[in-house]
């Protein structure tokens, strides 16, 4: 049978975008849909423009750092509505990157909501198309718990494009999103509580890390309260909101900010015209070749519920390209040993094991750790700490994980992650000569295991 197209891509974020260019660079004929915005999440209300928004809040402590420098400045004073307009006009800018990336590499766009019809079929603004293959990268949506008064609250997506700076600010959550948030509200000068369901935020990364951040962050002045749910939200007569606690207390504030993860995003998909099965968690089921349970049908990036991650989403796109039409240069997608960065306010990286899994996991294990106040901070009031672990294994020498909070660990922990990925050992980090004076060297100049 002749198709319309070789491969149809549903979803024109960082997975389906990739996935598109690289089949038609590879000569297929490709066709994506795109309903909201091209780039997607990252582009328009994930990676890039929280980034902006982090840097914008990171000028408040370099005013306050900057007079031990000698320099005196006037008030400082911060216009919400000049970054979220500065903002607003780079985002354009990519989305016109991306429509350019995508008619300069032969991918036929269409804008609009696309359904599938059948496991060969897709509908986009009243037209059918058909195509070999089809993929889902779809991409996922803020989850908010079904609370009363729920319709009150809002998430990630709302919040880069609120009119005002809210004067008090509850961010529900404990994972990536929440505490990057709470980070930008608090150092823009919103008076910002973290509201976080557990013991302690960032389940899931090392104990050290997650300690760490959170005495950086109670230094800072930002309100940490674990052990704290939302049973209720409502409006008070002078617009306000009053949250109730499951423990009975009472919470005031302007904007309450749920980021209690995401769900994938499958709305009106059409996916019951196909024999396309979900998962237990309701994302869309995959094999290793990212093929869904319908032959015809793929799915990749946040839509399958696997690492949601940009620079995933990315490898994932490229594999599916890769096998579909140029097998010769298929490699499957890595999943071990990926970096990652939570632009926490100080900045968290990380890549491999935590020392909670390495031990889990049968390792004997030796730590190194080291806090020290940057060099940065000796001409300042402040007391920030910076803080770097190494997790070795003690019998293989190899580095099993590293894992950084302070300055530009996203920046640093980018370069380690090539190192553990090529099974560096700790005798090879200690062999690596420093560059100086940096804060990166101490993670070559650790030299004594800190005791159990
Ligand atoms: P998406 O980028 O979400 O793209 C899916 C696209 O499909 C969307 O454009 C959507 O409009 C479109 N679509 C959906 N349904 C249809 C339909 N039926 N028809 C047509 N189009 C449709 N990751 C990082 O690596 N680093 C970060 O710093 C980072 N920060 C983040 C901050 C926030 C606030 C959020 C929410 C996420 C962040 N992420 C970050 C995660 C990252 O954005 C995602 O992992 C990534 O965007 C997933 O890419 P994707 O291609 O799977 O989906
Ligand atoms: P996460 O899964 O990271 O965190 C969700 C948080 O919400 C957890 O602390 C979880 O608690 C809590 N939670 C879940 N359900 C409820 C509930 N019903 N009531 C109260 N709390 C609840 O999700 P995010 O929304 O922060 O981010 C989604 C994903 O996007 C991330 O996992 C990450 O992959 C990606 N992302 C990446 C970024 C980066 O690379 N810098 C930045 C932002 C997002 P518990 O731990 O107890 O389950």
């Amino acid at each position: 049978m002749a198709y319309d197209f070789d491969l149809y891509v549903i979803g024109a974020g960082s997975g389906g975008v990739r996935a598109a260019r690289f089949a038609a660079g590879f000569g297929a004929k490709v066709a994506v849909a795109e309903s909201r915005y091209l780039g997607g999440t990252c582009v328009n209300v994930g990676c890039v423009p929280k980034k902006l928004l982090v840097y914008g809040a990171h000028f408040a402590e370099d005013f306050e750092q900057a007079s031990g420098f000698g320099w005196s400045l006037g008030e400082a004073n911060f216009d919400w509505p000049t970054l979220i307009a500065n903002k607003d006009r780079e985002i354009n800018r990519l989305n016109g990157i991306y429509r350019n990336l995508l008619v300069n590499s032969g991918v036929t766009l269409h804008e609009g909501h696309a359904r599938l019809v059948d496991p060969h079929q897709v509908e986009i603004n009243g037209e059918r198309f058909t195509a070999r293959h089809i993929l889902i990268a779809t991409g996922g949506w803020p989850q908010i718990p079904d609370i009363p008064g729920r319709e009150h609250a809002i998430g990630s997506n709302e919040a880069f494009f609120l009119k005002a700076l809210p004067k008090r600010v509850l961010v529900v959550g404990g994972g990536y999103i929440a505490v990057e948030f709470a980070g930008i509200f608090h150092g823009l000068g919103a008076q910002t509580s973290l509201l976080y369901r557990g013991d302690l935020f960032l389940r899931g990364f090392d104990g050290s890390v997650r300690t760490h951040l959170k005495e950086e962050l109670t230094k800072r002045g930002l309100d940490l309260q674990f052990n704290a749910d939302i049973e209720r939200i409502e409006k008070q007569a002078d617009g306000s909101l009053k949250a109730t606690l499951k423990d009975g207390r009472v919470l005031e504030a302007d904007c309450v900010f749920y980021a209690t993860g995401r769900r994938p995003m499958l709305d009106n998909l059409g996916l019951e015209n196909t024999s396309v099965k979900l998962d237990e968690r309701g994302f869309v089921q995959v094999n290793d070749q990212y093929e869904t349970t319908e032959a015809s049908i793929l799915a990749i990036g946040d839509v399958i519920g696997r690492v949601q991650l940009t620079p995933v989403a990315l490898a994932e796109g490229m594999a599916v390209a890769r096998r579909l039409f140029k097998p010769e240069h298929y490699r499957p997608v890595d999943y071990a040993m990926i970096p990652t960065a939570v632009f926490s306010l100080p900045n968290i990286g990380t890549v491999g094991l935590t020392e909670e899994e390495a031990k889990k996991n049968g390792h004997r294990v030796q730590i190194f750790e080291s806090r020290f106040r940057p060099m940065k901070l000796t001409l300042t009031e402040c007391q920030e700490k910076t803080l770097m672990k190494l997790v070795v294994d003690a019998d293989t020498d190899k580095v099993l994980g590293c894992h950084m909070v302070g300055p530009d660990a996203g920046e640093i922990v980018q370069g380690l992650a090539i190192a553990l990925k090529a099974g560096a050992t700790k005798q090879h980090f200690d062999e690596t000569i420093g560059v100086h004076p940096t804060a990166a060297e101490e993670f070559v100049t650790m030299r004594t295991p800190v005791s159990d």
